[in-house]
């Protein structure tokens, strides 16, 4: 259903984009060129095109939005003029010091600090756009969410909105980059293939702003192979890291490529907070298709996420039980959106999943007596019936790494040497965010560095 609707959403988005400037590729000239619709993109073109200049922007996919349109939550910001109103504080220090430590300290400082010294005019912009948030509260003051409304489908609309307003801006749908022009050491464009066939157009600078790698589970696992077999549920489909692949080819330096945002329960879209295994008491198990449990469910999520991917078809059943189902929300949400089975005994929970019944009766009975062979934190029980399995789907959140990039944007090539005529912006550049990420500093990143590259492309 969550995809139904996010289908709908992405048919009538692109439907509100006809209103843009008209295509007219026999115009293959332009100041900048923009690769990738989502958020960075959007935010680098309308930046770019706000300074007179002639922008075109390549989408591959029929519509924008990219993952920024499947956002859930919010954005994170400081000193904001909501933190102002609601008199909750979150600070530009404490939302420094937040992400540097998150990454733990493998951050570069100073794109940090950009990102955090921007992130209240970041927030004012998106008001004069019209998207209105809150605090979402004072044990999560770093969150703004929308005050209605989904979050993601509400940024795209808003820069599509304001993207309309400029007739320099040009924007290309169903039109893939497919490698960088460079003339000189310089770059000038970029080739590009549409319905009607390949071409170049060529442009004083190139934005690459392609998203992450999350539909690319061979280039998630040539980067780390824990996470070898990965899943693709929680992304949409043009996130393939065709940007890492075009700036590689004119020697552009990578970072932190190891790092990635894992969630090991996920299915269909959505992820479940682990909880729903790791809570004393209150949690449940993991067992694989042969219905016997293989790590420790208290690990971290990476961990768990790695051990689920080595199980036969890199998969795992979450078993818990009605205790359990009335305590987390998260369960809840798992039965539902992983279309999960429930049974008044595991006999019959075990035939609904295709397990055998005794193996995993056997896997229960000695894990409530305690014999735990993977020295679980934190002991759950799975006593009460109704008894839920869900299946789930290890799946990559966000790519940290990606290009580096100065405080300009530009990208660096590994010599350590600014290639001229590229920029990054969104989650294709690397830098920000280490070996972890705050949840909701990426739509902010697209802003900020989106409007650095755009301006800087321009100028
Ligand atoms: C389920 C989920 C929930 C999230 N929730 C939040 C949240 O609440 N808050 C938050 O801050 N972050 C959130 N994130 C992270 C955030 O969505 C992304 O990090 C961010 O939106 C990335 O923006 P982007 O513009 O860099 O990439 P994208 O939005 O992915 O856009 C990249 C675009 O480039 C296009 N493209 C790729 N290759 C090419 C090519 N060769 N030629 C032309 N076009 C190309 C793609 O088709 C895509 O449209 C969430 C992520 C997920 C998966």
């Amino acid at each position: 259903m969550k995809k139904i609707i996010l289908g709908l959403l992405l048919i009538s988005l692109a439907f509100m984009f006809t209103g843009c400037a008209p295509q007219d590729n026999k115009k293959n000239e332009a100041d900048v060129l923009i690769v990738g619709g989502g958020g960075a993109g959007l935010v680098a073109a309308i930046e770019a095109a706000k300074t007179g200049k002639k922008v075109i922007l390549v989408e591959k996919m029929p519509a924008l939005g990219g993952n920024t349109i499947i956002s859930a939550t919010g954005i994170t910001a400081s000193d904001t003029i909501y933190h102002q109103e609601s008199g909750i504080s979150f600070t530009k220090e404490d939302h420094y010091q937040r992400t540097m430590t998150t990454s733990k300290n493998l951050a570069n400082g100073d794109l940090v600090r950009i990102l955090v010294d921007e992130s209240a005019s970041a927030v004012l912009w998106l008001k004069e756009l019209g998207v209105n948030l809150k605090v979402r509260s004072e044990a999560e003051p770093f969150w703004l969410v929308p005050v209605e409304g989904h979050y993601g489908a509400q940024l795209v609309a808003a820069y599509i909105q304001e993207a309309n307003k400029y007739s320099n801006l040009e924007i290309r749908l169903n039109t893939k980059a497919n490698k960088l022009i460079v003339e000189n050491g310089v770059v000038v464009g970029a080739e590009v293939t549409d319905n009607d066939g390949t071409y170049n157009i060529s442009s004083k600078a190139v934005v690459l702003a392609t998203g992450g790698l999350n539909n690319n589970p061979e280039m998630i696992a040539y980067y780390n192979a824990k996470y070898a077999n990965i899943h693709t549920q929680m992304t949409t489909p043009g996130a393939t890291g065709d940007g890492i692949t075009m700036a590689l080819e004119v020697n552009a330096e990578l970072v932190d490529m190891e790092f990635f945002q894992v969630r090991p329960l996920s299915s269909n879209g959505n992820w479940y907070h682990e909880r729903i295994i790791s809570t004393e008491d209150l949690s449940g198990i993991l067992i694989n298709k042969e219905g016997v449990r293989f790590t420790n469910e208290t690990a971290a999520p990476r961990t768990v996420a790695s051990e689920i991917l080595k199980q036969s078809d890199a998969l795992a059943y979450i078993i818990f039980d009605q205790r359990v189902y009335d305590a987390h929300a998260d369960a809840k949400k798992a039965f539902t959106i992983g279309r999960g089975e429930k049974a008044d005994t595991l006999a019959a929970l075990a035939a609904l999943i295709g397990v055998d019944a005794a193996t995993l009766e056997a896997t229960v009975t000695s894990y409530n007596e305690g014999e735990d062979a993977f020295n679980r934190t934190a002991l759950g029980k799975v006593i009460e019936g109704p008894f839920y399995a869900v299946k789930t789907l290890p799946s990559n959140h966000y790519t940290m790494g990606g290009l580096k990039v100065n405080e300009l944007a530009q990208v660096i090539n590994k010599s350590g040497q600014v290639i001229p005529g590229l920029y990054a912006a969104g989650e294709v550049m690397g830098g920000l965010y280490g070996d972890g990420r705050v949840a909701g500093n990426n739509t902010l990143d697209d802003i900020v560095f989106g409007k650095i590259a755009g301006f800087n492309a321009a100028q």
